[in-house]
């Protein structure tokens, strides 16, 4: 089969605005006209495709973001939320009633693994959390009311990478969905090549890369995204998540240099990653060799995009997070945020943040400890001095 080349489907698209412009104009209407009465009962009967309804359903310049990211994931379709939560909640929805069951990586988003266990539960809606790097044991937690197999790419905080291939053979022997979160890996993984059926992404991080907004994106074939904005029973067009034509015209525009920034993210921490191990911290990052599935990595992504821009370290205690990470943004290192995909580095203790909605005796059981700094290394031009600096720091707070 022919690999599928992300970056060069971004790049092969055009579009020309009114009067030629060369950017696609913003459509600013939230709703559109129609010359014959008749043609809208049509589009309201879901008969007559291509035409806009109301901006909740579909429009212009969301459209021109989900062609774009649709060509990158090699999906047929997409539809833009105003959130990655919203594309994570949308899907599930879609899919779910009452009484179904989900199985789940255990290490996700919080707010995701919030989503599961505290929200879809009053809807009847179980999830089975499951180490998802243990492919075997998942068939055993399968029964006849599971619908959905979740889990991210490479997951966050813990960066395990998931063998998206054995999970699909796996929902396609047994009926399910496979929705994959690839926020962390835009360009680097290509889930739906891998067999999976739904790929979701919050464009808040890499993939808009200037975190002035929160987006996401639904990718997954013409029937999916069909009822998902069915006017009757479509997820999207019923619980309202619309993304505003502004931002997905922003969007646009930033995730024409998604390329050149994914493989400098990934060039300066794989650097960061190396030169911490060299130090003695204990490191998670999947380019690293003794990474448990850096040979899986190796095996299913596209390689000029390298590793991904997140790197975990464990340096024992939050007391020594923290004093690292404000000695680090005193020195101009980064932001000590939540978020991550930002031109600077970001930095944030997990256990006490995004993964605080994780109870704790689940958050040990899963690996995850009080001294974990989660870093989205920066673009920096001159990541040997920004690690000069870093090491300066740990120096200060005298971790080593
Ligand atoms: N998925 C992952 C892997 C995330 O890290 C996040 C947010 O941090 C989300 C989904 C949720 O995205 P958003 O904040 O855009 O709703």
């Amino acid at each position: 089969m022919k690999k599928h080349k992300p970056a060069e489907k971004i790049q092969d698209i055009q579009y020309f605005g009114e009067y030629g412009g060369i950017n696609p104009s913003i459509s600013d209407s939230s709703t559109y006209t129609y010359l014959a009465g008749k043609t809208m009962e049509k589009v309201f009967d879901g008969d007559k495709e291509g035409c806009y309804l109301y901006s909740r359903h579909l429009s212009p310049s969301n459209g021109y973001l989900e062609k774009t990211i649709s060509a990158m994931e090699n999906s047929e379709n997409a539809q833009t939320t105003a959130s990655g939560m919203a594309a994570i909640s949308s899907s599930i929805l879609q899919i779910c009633n009452s009484g179904d069951e989900i199985i789940s990586s255990r290490t996700i988003y919080g707010g995701t693994y919030a989503l599961m266990k505290n929200f879809l539960s009053k809807f009847d809606i179980k999830t089975n959390f499951v180490d998802i790097t243990n492919t075997k044991s998942i068939e055993s937690k399968i029964t006849n009311k599971t619908k959905i197999i979740f889990c991210e790419s490479i997951s966050n905080p813990l960066l395990e990478v998931a063998d998206i291939k054995s999970l699909s053979t796996i929902a396609k022997k047994y009926n399910l969905k496979l929705i994959i979160d690839n926020t962390f890996t835009p360009l680097i993984f290509s889930p739906i090549e891998l067999g999976a059926d739904i790929v979701i992404h919050s464009l808040t991080k890499f993939i808009n890369g200037a975190s002035d907004t929160v987006g996401g994106i639904i990718c997954s074939n013409n029937e999916f995204i069909k009822n998902l904005i069915d006017v009757n029973s479509g997820a999207s067009m019923l619980l309202g998540p619309t993304m505003d034509s502004f931002r997905s015209n922003s969007i646009l525009k930033n995730i024409r240099t998604l390329h050149i920034r994914m493989k400098q993210h990934s060039r300066n921490a794989k650097y960061l990653a190396e030169k911490f191990q060299e130090l003695g911290i204990k490191t998670y990052y999947p380019g690293l060799k003794n990474h448990p599935q850096h040979d899986l990595m190796k095996s299913t992504y596209n390689q000029e995009f390298g590793f991904g821009g997140i790197l975990v370290i464990n340096i024992e205690t939050i007391k020594n997070a923290y004093s690292l990470m404000e000695s680090m943004q005193k020195k101009n290192i980064g932001y000590l945020a939540v978020s991550l995909g930002f031109y600077k580095t970001l930095f944030s203790a997990p256990g006490a943040s995004t993964s605080s909605e994780i109870p704790e005796k689940e958050q040990t059981r899963m690996g995850l400890s009080d001294g974990m700094v989660r870093i989205s290394v920066g673009i920096d031009n001159n990541i040997e001095q920004t690690f000069e600096k870093i090491k300066s720091c740990l120096i200060e707070t005298e971790i080593i």
